[in-house]
């Protein structure tokens, strides 16, 4: 067996506890980070996959970072293994990682894989039956080292060939993070990013807006997903959907997207407010109760009529909106859960 690790490496402190563990047995190491438009911290300068390049290069671990992509977009929309309390498939997700590392093992000649799960820390990919799924669906059993719980399961293909001397790994269990706080102190680990991780299809809004597109736009693609995270959501009928941005950086990215097919809200007269973008087609009437919605999110109350305009592929008509929509019937259209 090839003597080098893969490592999973997040940029949390499970997964550099891992890395430094293998570190200190004298492993030859390869990090990889997973990027998907569910991350919590991906803003862009202090992103996880950021954080992971961080430690790799302050650890001198080249580093791998790989895009989940469409692929796992299906993966999201049909699990196998269920979903945890939003839209979160993470067991699927884990083997969908797993097994993308599985097959470039060869290319990076490296024998096994490690990871910084914790056995009992996550309520749906970390209980004894889940790890071994997860280990064998990705094709990894035996090959799948777990160096902070590895006293708890059986040990790995390293382990048995003495690549990794196994009486220097943990028995960690438990969703308290009290023992990884130790060993980050005994390995000189201080500085980290989301140490428990963090992923947006667990919040129920943001699972609200994926089974949405999943229900409504069968030929969706990254950039409705990336739509997602930012601004307020409606479904007015099966074909429709709006998008209002919160603030001016959602307006701009919201501007960006408009494209065939979709048309972009405004007020007029440089008058201040909302960019609405609305993805479907549209009536007179549709074009009046989204116009509605915008007036609702003005800033600013105003007497009399409003101007708001609605731009699509190119033309653009003016009409007046005399109220702003009713809270109840906005209600109604708002995608939550
Ligand atoms: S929380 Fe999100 S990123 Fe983490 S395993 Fe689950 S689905 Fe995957």
């Amino acid at each position: 067996m090839n003597r080098k690790a893969v490592v999973l490496l997040s940029g949390g402190l499970d997964s550099t506890l891992a890395l430094k563990m293998m570190l200190e047995q004298g492993l030859e190491v390869l990090a990889v980070n997973f990027t998907s438009p569910f991350c919590t911290c991906t803003p862009s300068k202090a992103g996880c996959s950021n954080a992971a390049v961080k430690v790799a290069r302050e650890n001198a671990v080249p580093i791998e970072v790989l895009s989940k992509g469409p692929e796992y977009l299906r993966v999201v929309e049909h699990p196998r293994f269920g979903v945890g309390r939003g839209i979160n498939p993470c067991i699927d997700c884990r083997i969908f990682m797993l097994s993308k590392v599985r097959e470039r093992l060869g290319a990076w000649e490296a024998g096994f894989v490690v990871t910084g799960e914790v056995l009992g820390q996550r309520p749906m990919s970390q209980h004894m039956r889940a790890m071994k799924l997860i280990e064998k669906e990705s094709g990894l059993e035996g090959l799948l080292l777990r160096p902070l719980c590895a006293h708890l399961l059986p040990p790995t293909e390293p382990e048995r060939q003495g690549i990794v001397d196994r009486s220097k790994l943990l028995d960690i269990q438990g969703r308290s993070r009290r023992r990884q706080f130790e060993v980050a102190e005994t390995l000189g680990v201080e500085d980290y990013l989301c140490p428990a991780g963090g992923c947006l299809l667990t919040d129920p809004a943001i699972a609200a807006r994926m089974r949405d597109i999943f229900a409504h736009m069968p030929d969706y693609t990254m950039a409705d997903v990336r739509l997602v995270r930012l601004g307020r959501h409606f479904r007015l009928n099966d074909n429709l959907k709006v998008v209002v941005g919160r603030n001016h950086a959602e307006n701009t990215v919201l501007e960006r997207v408009v494209r065939s097919g979709s048309s972009r809200f405004f007020l007029d007269h440089d008058v201040p407010g909302p960019t609405a973008v609305a993805f479907g087609p549209l009536t007179g009437e549709d074009r009046r109760e989204i116009g509605r919605i915008v007036v609702r999110f003005a800033k600013k109350a105003r007497d009399g009529a409003v101007p708001v305009v609605c731009e699509q592929d190119g033309e653009r008509v003016s009409f007046l909106v005399e109220d702003a929509i009713p809270e109840e019937r906005l209600d109604s259209y708002r995608l939550h859960p």
